[in-house]
């Protein structure tokens, strides 16, 4: 079965290499204040999203195809995922999960990983820039949608590292 999350966010991250991403420099000790006002370049699916539903409440795609998340996506979701209010739009019986991805040059061996909140807000510390991916998943009916992207990171110009000395520590 063809893993919607996953071909949406490779597309995504084909979009993100197109587009030039602006960085803003801030001063570290006002990126500590202002954590939550970090993301940048946030995009908002929702738009898709409503597309996507419309089309399968008249009948032009099928519940089969939108609820299709790949087993290594409701693992993700499980296991590693972060839950919200919002309910399933196409079942109704449970809140839907977000699984988020980051992915970024800098990144290493973490990049295409899972990652939760909190560590999300090290990394945007620790590196310039890198890209999030949020995809909402129903543990459910395994409906799979990219509910949001942005980009994290301190924006600053960091004389690059490399990634075995990274690797190293
Ligand atoms: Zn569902």
């Amino acid at each position: 079965m063809r893993c919607v999350a996953s071909a949406q966010v490779g597309a995504g991250i084909g979009a993100c290499a197109r587009l030039r991403v602006t960085s803003r420099v801030w001063g570290r000790g006002q990126i500590r204040r202002n954590l939550s006002h970090m993301r940048r370049s946030v995009v908002d699916y929702g738009l898709a999203r409503r597309a996507t539903l419309a089309s399968v409440l008249s009948g032009r795609t099928t519940v089969t195809d939108v609820c299709d998340a790949h087993p290594y996506l409701l693992r993700a979701a499980k296991f590693h995922g972060e839950g919200t209010d919002i309910t399933c739009p196409i079942c109704r019986r449970t809140k839907l999960t977000h699984v988020t991805y980051v992915y970024g040059d800098e990144l290493g061996r973490y990049e295409g990983r899972v990652k939760r909140s909190p560590e999300l807000d090290e990394m945007a510390l620790e590196y310039a820039e890198f890209k999030v991916y949020v995809v909402e998943v129903c543990q459910s009916c395994a409906w799979n949608h990219l509910a949001s992207s942005y980009v994290l990171g301190t924006g600053e110009p960091t004389p690059r590292r490399s990634r075995r000395a990274r690797a190293s520590e």
